[in-house]
């Protein structure tokens, strides 16, 4: 296409540019993309049935299907090959494979994909705004399928999940409750426009951390309380009850004092913490 033609001005008019930086998404992190071999088999025509579900109407087994996560969908599209073309036919599942193949294979690379339904992405596909912000939306959360612009992915810690024992001390939560939290397996490489290298490690929304956090206690204010007075109980037990006592801390200029710091009594802001001997 001419840059100078009226076409290329249109075109300039109505798309967002290309940015030209690498700021390190899962897309680059992914394994190099094997086709599939097109084989005469796949375009044989199916001969086993998908049993009960046949005496459905097409429009509602679609509908049934596009309301499934993307783990089960995918599961039964292994099922046979009338199941495949069931699935393959799907309008959305359609769109997703063809446009944004990467998001797809990137929730499943995660494992993502039994918290996010094929109707959920094919929505966040078609919409361009950041859930957060309202401006455009160029990422999505593959934890639990947000459009995001990058300043709300980047800066806002809802979109940074954390290790499931850190989600734990820090909501109050229990085990058995951090394990059904949407959860991801990190893919070992570099992350973000600091380039920061990321092991292999499980990870939970923080999002949902938060909120199962609050449902449990009753209330924001309740768990924080919950979780510094736990954490006063742990640092007490590591430093043998060596604190100085909640009333002296009280005592210090209000706000400047953390009582879930094991140094509570020696930051006094940014900068000006007295590191204790
Ligand atoms: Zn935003």
């Amino acid at each position: 296409m001419e840059e100078d033609s009226p076409v290329a001005r249109a075109f300039h008019k109505f798309t967002y540019p290309r940015l030209r930086l690498n700021d390190h998404t899962l897309d680059d992190n992914l394994p190099v993309f094997q086709p599939q071999r097109d084989n005469d088999r796949s375009h044989a025509l199916p001969t086993a049935s998908i049993g009960v579900l046949d005496i459905l109407p097409p429009e509602l087994l679609a509908e049934i299907l596009c309301q499934l996560d993307l783990r089960t969908l995918l599961d039964f599209r292994y099922v046979n090959r009338r199941a495949a073309d069931l699935v393959n036919y799907l309008p959305q599942y359609k769109g997703i494979t063809t446009h944004a193949r990467n998001a797809l294979r990137g929730i499943l690379s995660i494992e993502t994909g039994r918290w996010i339904t094929c109707a959920a992405l094919y929505e966040k596909l078609c919409t361009p705004v950041c859930e957060q912000c309202g401006d455009f939306g160029g990422y999505l959360y593959l934890l639990t399928c947000k459009r995001v612009c990058f300043l709300c992915l980047s800066r806002n810690p809802i979109y940074l999940p954390l290790p499931p024992g850190r989600a734990s001390r820090k909501f109050g939560l229990q085990r058995q409750i951090v394990e059904r939290l949407p959860r991801m397996k990190a893919i070992p490489g570099t992350y973000s426009p600091n380039e920061k290298k990321v092991a292999k490690c499980t990870l939970v929304d923080y999002e949902s951390a938060l909120h199962a956090g609050v449902a449990l206690h009753g209330s924001l204010d309740a768990m924080l309380k919950r979780v510094s007075d736990a954490e006063v109980m742990r640092n007490s037990r590591t430093t043998g009850g060596l604190l100085p006592s909640p009333a002296f801390c009280a005592s210090l200029p209000s706000g400047l004092v953390s009582l879930a710091s094991p140094y509570a009594c020696y930051t006094y802001g940014p900068g000006l913490g007295v590191e204790p001997s």
